[in-house]
Order: structure tokens, then sequence, then C-alpha cells
């Protein structure tokens, strides 16, 4: 990058770091707010995290991942390796301070607290993603989701997870054997209970989301730039200079980290301790499925999820809590798929895809979006663990908050940095 290059970019507001869907959702909210605003990634838009997920949009989703008698279940998560969560225990030492923090998250009165902070962030998630994308509505089907399980017994979390939802005034609908073949007629027949989220939904294609969100920036004037943020400048409190892998600088007003996973490692060269710990995902694309879910489908029994997107059916879950670089376990995938075609014993597997990617989670499932303590004019917007499609719209509100440009929509505090 070229001296006079990198100083055209000097004059703009805010940098944001970071063009997955929380940085690309950012950087067209501030731009509206009247910003100049440059986003910056080491990659192409959309291709970290984000470009892999589900697909969920879950206005609902108030229910923390960690919750009351978790101690109980630490050792069945190292006992399959191919089960929806594992803890690997090549990498246990760097992740047990997050595990121990994720353990104790499922207090009771924290428990109360988190869903009500999650509510607030997912709440409004798919109207703001309805109002945006109006010119590209077929990115997002407001079909609601569907949970389905075989076993007949509820599962020990279940009664707390309906309680957290009917606190926090999220509608649904129970529905017995035949409700679901009637949603669902391809089903195989075996699912005796489900529930039915009728406000949820779901984007058909999660990388063209980001691609179109960052289309929109550019063509009002958004600048994005290919390079890798290495290091911070500071001084009198305030970053002053970001130093670009290609040797390029920036000197903005005010910064936005939005780099998933890595806002560890950036918060760290700030002075910030933040725990966050790679919860590793995996997906099976398959591109001729033959047959397709109806809507969004959990099956609750095996916790994976299968989506209709536009460019097939997408098969998502599994956790993983393991360090971002350990070696891909494909096994995990295709497990994935294996438990599928027992769901639709006609999906036809030919061609599938597989991926792996980071969620990049806190151990009380709510992300971390506030300013650094030792620089006022850096905001954090990461963390979002398993819902940041579903969190990006309130998570763009929240950072101008936090710069000073809006009023925050909702209580700002739970999400503040410097709750741990
Ligand atoms: C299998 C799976 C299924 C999921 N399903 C769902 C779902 O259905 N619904 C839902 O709401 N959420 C879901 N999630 C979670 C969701 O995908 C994440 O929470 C979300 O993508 C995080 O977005 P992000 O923008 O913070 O991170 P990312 O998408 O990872 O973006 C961060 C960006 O920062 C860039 N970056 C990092 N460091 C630097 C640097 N130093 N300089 C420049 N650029 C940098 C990276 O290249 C990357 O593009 C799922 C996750 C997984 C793994």
């Amino acid at each position: 990058m070229s001296e006079s290059t990198a100083a055209s970019e000097v004059g703009r507001d805010v940098v944001v770091v970071g063009a997955g869907i929380i940085g690309a959702m950012t950087a067209l909210h501030l731009q509206r707010l009247g910003r100049q605003v440059l986003l910056v990634d080491r990659d192409e838009p959309g291709r970290g995290c984000s470009y892999g997920n589900g697909g969920a949009i879950s206005p609902d989703l108030c229910v923390p991942i960690s919750l009351p008698g978790m101690l109980k279940r630490v050792p069945g998560w190292f006992r399959d390796p191919l089960g929806p969560l594992v803890v690997r225990w090549q990498t246990l030492p760097a992740s047990l301070p997050w595990l121990i923090r994720w353990v104790r998250a499922g207090r009771m009165d924290r428990v109360l607290q988190l869903a009500e902070a999650l509510r607030a962030l997912h709440g409004p998630s798919l109207a703001r993603y309805e109002r945006l994308l109006a010119a590209d509505a077929s990115l997002i089907e407001r079909t609601g989701q569907l949970y389905v399980w075989r076993s007949n017994a509820a599962g020990p979390t279940e009664a707390l997870a309906r309680e957290l939802r009917e606190r926090n005034g999220v509608e649904t609908r129970a529905l017995d054997a035949a409700a679901i073949r009637a949603m669902d007629p391809a089903l195989a027949p075996g699912f005796t209970r489900g529930l039915f989220f009728p406000d949820n939904g779901h984007t058909v294609n999660p990388l063209r989301l980001v691609e179109t969100l960052v289309k929109h920036f550019v063509a009002a004037g958004g600048s994005v730039r290919r390079d890798k943020l290495q290091a911070f400048e500071r001084a009198d409190g305030r970053v002053r200079r970001l130093v670009m892998e290609s040797g390029a600088h920036l000197d903005p007003a005010s910064v936005v980290l939005a780099a998933g996973m890595d806002g560890k490692a950036l918060a760290r060269h700030l002075g910030d301790r933040v725990p966050l710990q790679a919860e590793r995902g995996y997906h099976v694309m398959l591109p001729n499925p033959g047959v397709r879910p109806a809507v969004k489908i959990s099956n609750r029994d095996h916790m994976f999820g299968m989506t209709p997107m536009e460019h097939g059916v997408r098969i998502s879950g599994t956790v993983e809590i393991t360090t971002p670089d350990a070696p891909v376990n494909e096994q995990r995938a295709w497990g994935l798929l294996e438990l599928a075609q027992r769901m639709y014993p006609q999906l036809n597997g030919e061609g599938a895809t597989i991926w792996m990617g980071c969620r990049p989670s806190t151990p009380d499932s709510l992300p971390i979006i506030g300013v650094a303590r030792q620089a006022a004019n850096v905001v954090y917007a990461f963390g979002h663990g398993h819902s940041g499609l579903t969190g990006a719209p309130m998570t763009a509100e929240l950072v101008a908050h936090w710069l000073g440009l809006a009023v925050a929509p909702v209580d700002a505090a739970p999400y503040r940095p410097d709750r741990f």
C-alpha cells in the first residue's frame, strides 16, 4: 500500500476492523449516522465465522448456553469425540479458566439477568434486518423455526428454558407428532415433540448477506480495505494510529474492533484481558439435497440444525472447545450428515462440502460491546458466540451509542467489557 493511498484514508472518522456480520452491519449503520467509515479486513468480507453459520435469525433467543447443573455434565464433554459438545484434552489447559467461568455463569440469579439481556439484544433483530434489506428481501425468510425431539421425556434444562422464554415474552407453540408431520411432511416419523417459534426466521445465504451489507456501504461512499491490523500506537489514553500489515498507517478519530475471535488478542494489546474461547462448529452444505426442511429446523436430541438456503441445504452445529488452530476433525461434520439423513431419509449427500468455524464465545453468552479500558476512542464489538447473526443489528446500534452518536436502544451495561 503506497503512502498516498494510506494518507487518503486517514481522513476517515471511524475505522471498523473486521468485515464479518458484526463489522459490516456496524460500518453501514455508522455511515447512515453521517460518519466517514473505513471497513478493514485481512480477507474478503464475510469469510470468517459469518461465512458458514446456520443462518438462523432468532429474536426468541434468551436462553444462555450455561445453565444450572452444568457441572454434572462435565464428564460427558470428554467422553465422546463426536458428541454434540466436546472438550479436547490436548488444549484443556488453555480452555480451563474459561470453562470454569462458563460453569459459574450458570448460577440461577445470573441466568435470569443474562436471559433479559439476550432477549433485549435479539428481540428486534428480524424486524431490523427486514427494514434494512427491503430492497434485497429475498435474503430473509420469516417462516419461523421448529425444534423437534424424538425423546418423549423432557431434558434436564427444558423446564428452565420454557420459564425463561415465558418471562421474556417469547411466543412458542407446542406441537405433537401429527402437527410436526403436518408442518414438515418430508421429516421421518418418530419425532414426538416439537416447539414452533413463529417470530423467528433465517437468511438464505449468510455470505451474501454480509456481501450485500458491504455493497450498500460502498454504494453510499464507504471504503473497504484488505489489510491486517497488526499493532496500535497510543498516546494520552487513546489509539492514535493503527499499524497495518501492509506497512500503511491509519489515523482515525475512532476505532471499532469487530474482529470476531481475534478480538481477544487485539484487546490484549490494549491492556484488556477478555475471556473469549473458540467454540468451534461445523457445517455440511448439500448443493443437491433432493429434499428440503419446510422451515429452519433444530434436532434437539443431537443439537444440530438444518436450514433451507438458496444454494442448497445447510446442516450445522456441534461445539468443540479447543484452540482456533487445532486440527479440524472432519468426522464431526460427516457425523452431522449421517444424523440429518436419519431425519430426512431422502436427503442426498452428493457433492457435499464441509466447513469449520470458530464461534467467538464469552462464558456468559453475552457479547462484548463497549469502550476499551485504556483507549477511550476504541469500541469493542465481538464475542457473539452462537448468535452473532442475530445480534448484529442491535450491536451496531450499541456501538453508535458508545461512540456518542445515538441514544442506546436498550440498557448498554450488560454487554460492557469491564463486567469480567
Ligand atoms: C456452525 C455455526 C453455526 C452458527 N449458526 C448461527 C446461527 O444460525 N445464527 C446466528 O445468529 N449465529 C450463528 N453462529 C454464530 C455466528 O456465525 C457468529 O457469532 C458470527 O459470525 C460472528 O461474527 P463476527 O463478525 O463477530 O466474526 P467473523 O465473521 O469471524 O468476522 C471477523 C472478521 O475479522 C477479521 N479480522 C480478524 N482479525 C483481523 C485483523 N487483525 N485485521 C483485519 N481483519 C481481521 C476476520 O478476517 C473476519 O472476517 C454460528 C456459528 C457457527 C460456527
